[in-house]
């Protein structure tokens, strides 16, 4: 499958790969919009958006022209200076949101890491030591540094990497009984993803949320939205809270932020930042002028409120275009579940555990979708989905289905 000209392939991962991937047979070389091209110059349509990443699709111009206009003027300077672009991307998050400070890093996981950090550090500052407790949801997803691993709640993560940090608790997402059992006076804070993601797509009920609000008053804790996945316009609202009206004391936000420039913001309030002090945390690359600049590009873009109506708009039709799919095929599916342009296509008992088996068919046949689980096929497209692109994806997701079942 090598192409002429190309002296890596495929297998070349399998020799000098350190093996946590199993990325797919061919290498994606070029992307547009919601259109990605391989070594041989096949065509893949491309619904996954490098998960949930690529919010205005691969190599938009106005983002292009930020980073390339960035890149000649300053990349890097350090935390011993600021920078303009950095300024400018927290004045609009800050004017935006409920928060009223922002930290930036340069990962989902880095930006959980520091929420948690913050949340210890504020509780220990204000209430003394013994109150740490951390209480988040079984299926959350967090990031893969070993305290965010311990917060997310899939074993799948942390096993083999014991000891964990200690003093964090898991309930059912969405039961509200088992919320107000486990949050209590020790509890620093509780973290949860509105809409969870890796987890499979789930939606919180609003009701769930607004009672996590009101045992974080009564209790002293601080409430942490993770909308790293979830955030920035995905499900129609520029941040996933505004969706809910309950508003978090820390929020973090990642992937589509950078569209794929890796840059991440932990936001929060005033009362809360003053924990964090010059030496407390930090970060090298956090916040440089490159990635605030390309940042600055796509918020300015997804925070319009026309953008946002679309999102909405076309997560309908996405969402009627799959539960056609999943209603012709009553066997294979139980049905459409998410939120906006976060959805999920979810199998039936009978095809428990498969969902892979579909979403490696699409790629043969030039649609690239992702998983939620082993249950749950994941769609997550480039904000800037087009009506063509849901047919065409209708159409592909139809040929992959039949060409599986009749293997
Ligand atoms: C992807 C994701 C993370 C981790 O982000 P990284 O950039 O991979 O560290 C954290 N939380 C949620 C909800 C995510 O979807």
């Amino acid at each position: 499958m090598t192409a002429v000209g190309n002296s890596v392939t495929r297998q070349t991962f399998d020799e000098v790969m350190v093996p946590v991937f199993a990325p797919a047979s061919f290498i994606p070389v070029r992307g547009k919009g919601l259109e990605v091209w391989d070594q041989d110059g096949r065509r893949y349509l491309d619904l996954s958006a490098g998960i949930a990443v690529l919010a205005l699709g691969h190599t938009p111009d106005a983002v292009v022209d930020a980073l390339t206009e960035q890149a000649k003027k300053l990349w890097h300077i350090s935390n011993y200076f600021t920078n303009e672009p950095v300024l400018q991307l927290a004045r609009k998050l800050v004017n935006a949101t409920f928060a009223d400070k922002a930290f930036f890093c340069n990962s989902g996981g880095e930006a959980n890491e520091a929420a948690f950090k913050l949340a210890r550090k504020w509780a220990q500052d204000n209430y003394g030591p013994n109150k740490n407790r951390i209480v988040s949801c079984f299926h959350a997803f967090h990031g893969r540094t070993l305290f965010t691993v311990s917060v997310g709640g899939q074993e799948k993560y942390t096993h083999g990497f014991e000891p964990l940090p200690p003093k964090i608790d898991h309930i059912e997402f969405n039961d509200i009984e088992a919320a107000k059992a486990a949050i209590g006076d020790d509890v620093c804070a509780v973290v949860v993803e509105p809409v969870q993601g890796e987890g499979g797509i789930l939606p919180a009920d609003p009701a769930y949320l607004k009672t996590l609000r009101q045992l974080c008053d009564e209790h002293n804790a601080l409430l942490v939205f993770d909308e790293v996945q979830c955030g920035l316009g995905r499900i129609g609202k520029l941040f996933a809270y505004m969706e809910y009206g309950v508003e978090p004391d820390i929020l973090t936000s990642a992937k589509a932020l950078g569209n794929g420039f890796p840059i991440a913001a932990m936001l929060t309030t005033d009362k809360i930042a003053k924990s964090f002090t010059p030496g407390t945390h930090g970060t090298t690359y956090g916040g440089n002028p490159l990635g605030a600049a390309v940042a600055n590009c796509v918020f300015d873009t997804i925070s319009q409120p026309a953008f946002l109506a679309n999102v909405v708009e076309k997560g309908e039709k996405l969402r009627a275009s799959l539960e056609r799919v999943a209603t012709d095929y009553p066997d294979v599916f139980a049905g459409v579940r998410g939120k906006g342009l976060m959805l999920g296509l979810v199998m039936s008992d009978k095809y428990h555990g498969r969902a892979a088996e579909i979403t490696a068919e699409a790629q043969n046949q030039g649609l690239l979708i992702l998983l939620a689980g082993y249950d749950v096929i994941r769609y997550v497209p480039a904000l800037v989905i087009e009506d063509q692109h849901i047919e065409e994806g209708e159409k592909l997701l139809r040929q992959s289905i039949e060409v599986w079942l009749n293997k």
